[in-house]
Formats: structure tokens, sequence, C-alpha cells
């Protein structure tokens, strides 16, 4: 069935703001720096269609229970919709269609020819066992199957859902369709269509807008300090890659706290939460602190990597670092936002910082229709060189407007799709 779509256009001043306010509230404050047509602001506020399924799963003790299921499809202008599938206990059709309005801009903002869409399952994952996650996998592949599509919508993995899960995914569409379709999802292992180098994507893109900011603010990564809050593949990879790269890494958290060392952390030698869940303590530093206290440490760079609505109004005023690049999905509120900027902290977005991930898925899904695959080198030299051209082109927006980095990034996205929405009309 397909939900009616959430239609409110303002809502009131909240601390923890959904993903869609916030999501919505964004595209307001950007649309006051672009030259568009305020019928395509009012048009990208409201989702293409939020569908909502029923996953029944028979679980190990022969019982039956049923989880809610979502798809939300934002906007396709430039292409299928595209974005994760995450399943997480406060998965619902508003999060997921403010989560997919920020694939659309994060989509654009990487000049990639997809749209925005965002899913999943209302489930805590560690509930399941892994037949139990295969099965349920499968059911919502078949109740998604007519709004998925390698030319319609292509999911990937997101919060609670792996390179596994998406071939479980992808195998359930091919077999129903009765032919292999590598490309209906990304973020594959690459032995069944994968990329290399997709797992490590959104880590290293972080890393590379962290560098870049870096030396933009006239700094050296060798004498630059970093905290990342979240150590599973997306502030792993960040904080290894940084740490390569020269920087200090004296703090990195999981749900049970913070290693901290002020000489630095050997990042490599703590275990990501796929390679040993949640066992970032178990592997001694000098100190231990909490997940809270690592947001406001005296650092240069701090790179929330963990979820949501960590920054909020009501820490806004302790962060002590100078740049805050964002590796999960909207980990500053709105008013958050709005503080750090006062304070002149710069801000680098999630909708470019950790916009690996969605590249590389599209690399991925180059390679998935041509039926070739690229080699490592080739996917983090292409990479590479996306995220130099987007980073160039928000750099360009912040210094002709003097914007923020996020508005920046907003405009560079707006005024693609904008464009393109004008090209193509309003049918009928
Ligand atoms: N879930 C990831 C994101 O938030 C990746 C989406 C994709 O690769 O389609 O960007």
């Amino acid at each position: 069935m397909t939900t009616t779509p959430p239609t409110q256009e303002t809502e009131p001043e909240d601390e923890l703001d959904s993903a869609l306010v916030t999501a919505r509230r964004q595209l307001e404050r950007a649309a006051t720096h672009v030259d568009v047509d305020p019928g395509v602001v009012t048009r990208l506020k409201h989702p293409t269609r939020v569908e909502q399924v029923s996953v029944p799963l028979e679980r190990e003790d022969g019982s039956v229970e049923v989880f809610t299921g979502y798809r939300a499809q934002h906007d396709d202008v430039r292409g299928p919709y595209k974005g994760g599938l995450r399943f997480h206990p406060e998965v619902t059709a508003e999060e997921c269609t403010g989560l997919s309005m920020w694939m659309t801009w994060k989509c654009a903002v990487m000049d990639l020819p997809f749209g925005g869409g965002k899913g999943g399952i209302a489930v805590d994952p560690k509930s399941l066992t892994d037949d139990e996650t295969e099965r349920l996998t499968r059911r919502f592949a078949e109740e998604l199957r007519d709004v998925v599509g390698p030319t319609k919508d292509v999911p990937a993995p997101d919060m609670g859902t792996d390179a596994q899960t998406m071939a479980w995914f992808m195998d359930a569409y091919s077999m129903q369709q009765g032919e292999t379709i590598p490309g209906v999802v990304t973020g594959k292992p690459p032995v069944v269509g994968g990329s290399y180098g997709r797992e490590e994507a959104p880590g290293r893109s972080t890393a590379i807008a962290a560098r870049e900011a870096v030396d933009y603010y006239d700094r050296d990564l060798s004498e630059t300090t970093v905290a990342v809050q979240g150590f599973g593949s997306v502030g792993a990879n960040a904080a290894r890659l940084l740490e390569d790269w020269g920087a200090t890494i004296v703090a990195v958290s999981d749900v049970n706290g913070a290693l901290y060392d002020p000489d630095g952390l050997d990042t490599h030698a703590v275990p990501t939460h796929e390679e040993e869940p949640e066992a970032v303590l178990e592997h001694g530093a000098p100190e231990t602190i909490s997940n809270e206290d690592v947001l406001e440490l005296d650092v240069d760079v701090l790179i929330p990597a963990a979820v949501g609505n960590v920054i909020t109004a009501d820490n806004a005023d302790a962060i002590a670092a100078d740049i805050v690049v964002e590796g999960a999905n909207g980990p500053t509120t709105f008013a958050a936002d709005t503080i750090l900027d006062e304070r002149g902290v710069h801000v680098i977005p999630d909708i470019l910082a950790n916009a690996g991930g969605v590249t590389v898925s599209y690399f991925e899904w180059l390679q998935d229709i041509n039926r070739r695959q690229w080699s490592l080198e080739r996917v983090n030299e292409e990479l590479e060189e996306h995220m130099l051209e987007a980073w160039a082109d928000v750099r360009d927006e912040v210094e002709a407007k003097d914007l923020t980095w996020r508005d920046a990034a907003y405009v560079v996205a707006l005024s693609r799709i904008a464009e393109a929405k004008a090209t193509r009309g309003l049918w009928p």
C-alpha cells in the first residue's frame, strides 16, 4: 500500500526534530540563496510516494510476527530513486521521507544521475537470528518488487543492513523476475556484482572531506587532532585513513563509551563494529570517556559518525572543535547548526562528507549494467576525483555567497534539481 505522504508544510520548532522537519527547514533556508521557481521548492517538500508494507516473519519458535516496512521515494527528476534500507526500531514513514530528501540533495551535490529514496523495516536487527534476517529481507524484497528496479529505485545498505542483506535482496528480486538483475541494489559483495571499495567509501569520503577542510583552513593534517564518534564502517574507515594520512586520532567511541589518548590512538588495532561488535572499550587506552564527552573534546576536527541528532541546542555551545565533518546522516539539529555557525565552527555537511557511499554505489550500478568489474584502484581514483569536483563546486558557493558549507551544498544541489525540473516541466 502507498501511505499518504506527510503533507504539513511547516512544523512547530522542536529540539529533536525529525529528519523530515530538519530536511524541510534546510530546504527553505537554501531556497533563499538560489534564484529558484517557488513552485519547484513546494514540490520538493513532498515525496513522490511512500510505500508502506507489512512484512510477516515466522520466528524460530514457530510464532508469526508482522513488521512494518517502508520505501520513501522523494524525487526522481535526475534519475532513479537511490538510497539505503535501514533495519532499526525507530524507522517510520516520516523518518524515511526526510532521509530520502537528503539522498536527493546528496546525489545532486555529487552530480550523480539519481534521485532520492530511503526505506527500511521497524525492527531491532539484534533481536533476529541470521536466518530470520534473511527471510525478513527476502519477504521485504518481494513486497517492494513493484516499486524498485535498476531503472526505478535502487536500494543500498544503511543502518542495520550490510552487503549480505543486499545479496539476499538481489537474489529474492532476481528469482521472482526470472533473471539475475544485480543492478537492483548496490552495496552487494563483489562476488555477486558488488563494487570493490563500496564498503569503505562513506568513511573514505568523510576522510577526504576532513582533509580538504583542514587544508582549506590553512592547517596541516600532521598537526591535526581528530575525535570520532561511532566506530562502524563510516567512523572506523574515516579514522584509519586520517591516521594513515598523518592526523592524530585522539578519541574513538561506540555505544559503550570512548577510548581517549591525547598522544593518538592506533585505530587499526581497535576493532570496528563489523569486526567485533561494541568492543571498542576492550582495546585499552590511557583513558576512557563517555560517548557524549567525545563530542566536546578540544580537538581540531570532530567527526560524528554514529547516529542522527547528537549535536543539539543543548550541547552546541560546548562543541570545542573548529571543524565538524558529518560522517552520519543528520547528526546536527537545525537549531544546533545556527549556534555552531554563530560560534564560527565550520560544519561540512553529511550530503557532501559521507557521499562516497552513494558515489561508489553509482560506480557499482554502472559496473552491473555493463557487466564488468573495476579494480579497487580505479574505484578509489574516481571517488577521489568526484569528491574533489563536488568539494570545489560547494567551496565556490561558500566563497561567492559567503554561505555555510551546508547552505552552499544545498545551493549546488537545488540549482541542479531546479534546472532539471524547469527543463522537463510540470506534467500535465
Ligand atoms: N545509505 C547510504 C547513504 O545514506 C548509501 C546510499 C546508497 O548507496 O544508495 O548515503
